[in-house]
């Protein structure tokens, strides 16, 4: 039986680990693949301290800091399931093993919904990119579109809109779902034009990067291509929680709700990183975030239990 059980291995995961194992308390992380996300990073320039690295790379130096500690790393395991008992916590995973924990941290991240259209996987990280605070200044001066007019597409251009020539918007329905002030602001804005009732199509490449986009006038039927070098997808990020429900509170978008020492609903279970209602999803945040959950954690088990 474990002290602390983190059920993840990102960022926020891997820090939680490193916390709770230098307390010298009994650590396990499960994830279904160690790295998360950073694993489908090329280019990192927003890990302060470090100007540049890439996914792959902060990875294996991840790993490394982790197995230093005497934590039992069950890699390539997905948990399925999440229950209090009398004793405390327990994880089933997908291959019917059942442990035991004390206390447990949630960091499961979260994945980017994808437009499921022909050159996106393609020519991902080739001009096709998920996160403006990450690859924004990658497009500084090119044209690029964003995918999406809710608030995080909305926000995206505006931001996008300080760094590159032109921004493209592009959204399905007829009308922007972003705040008004959002759309007021983006309104104000020269160098952005917004296309509504388009459906993308394609994304457009020469082989080796991205040099346009197919679209499809939703009313005329009549499909269109822009010329551009980027292409920001906005419509949603999607947090790995859906095994959770029922288990702890998550927010209407599916996020585990976390208080400000990453504590969820339930006593003795936290969460940390792109999984929970803590905004804006980083590399460094996730980190932080794991980092005061297993403190966190810390705390719940110096006060609740008895060895
Ligand atoms: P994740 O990294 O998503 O890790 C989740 C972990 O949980 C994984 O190990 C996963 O396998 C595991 N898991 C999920 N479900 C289960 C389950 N049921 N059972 C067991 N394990 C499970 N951020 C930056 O700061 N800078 C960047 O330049 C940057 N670039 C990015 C580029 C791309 C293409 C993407 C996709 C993201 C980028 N991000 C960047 C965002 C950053 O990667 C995330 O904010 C960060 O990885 C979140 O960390 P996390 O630990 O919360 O979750």
């Amino acid at each position: 039986s474990f002290d602390v059980l983190v059920i993840g291995g990102g960022p926020a995961g891997s820090a939680a680990a490193i916390y709770a194992a230098r307390k010298g308390i009994r650590t396990g992380i499960v994830a279904e693949r160690f790295g998360g996300q950073v694993m489908d990073t090329l280019g990192i320039e927003n890990f302060i301290s470090v100007s540049h690295t890439e996914g792959p790379k902060l990875v294996q130096a991840l790993e490394q800091h982790v197995k230093s500690y005497e934590v039992d790393i069950m890699n390539l395991q997905r948990a399925n399931a999440l229950r209090k008992t009398a004793n405390g916590i327990e994880v089933e995973l997908a291959n019917g093993a059942v442990l035991n924990s004390k206390s447990v941290i949630l960091s499961t991240g979260a994945r980017w919904r994808e437009m499921n259209v022909p050159g996106e996987q393609e020519y991902r990280n080739k001009g096709v990119a998920y996160c403006p605070h990450c690859d924004g200044p990658l497009f500084k001066g090119k044209r690029v579109a964003v995918i999406g007019g809710g608030n995080s597409g909305v926000e995206a251009a505006i931001d996008l809109a300080g760094l590159v020539s032109h921004v493209t918007l592009i959204e399905f329905d007829s009308q922007l779902r972003a705040d008004a002030v959002l759309q007021v602001k983006l309104a104000s804005l020269p160098n952005v034009t917004v296309i509504k009732s388009a459906l993308t199509k394609e994304v457009l490449g020469d082989g080796s990067k991205v040099n346009g986009l197919r679209y499809q006038d939703r009313i005329s039927n009549e499909e269109h291509a822009i010329e551009l070098e980027g292409i920001f997808v906005q419509i949603g990020l999607l947090p790995n929680t859906e095994w959770l429900k029922g288990a702890v509170e998550l927010s209407p978008r599916g996020e585990v709700m976390v208080d400000a020492k990453g504590e969820t609903s339930v006593p003795g279970i936290f969460a940390a990183g792109d999984c929970t209602t803590v905004p804006y999803k980083q590399i460094i945040i996730a980190m932080g975030e794991g980092a005061k959950a297993s403190l966190g954690a810390f705390d719940y088990l110096i006060r609740h239990s008895v060895s």
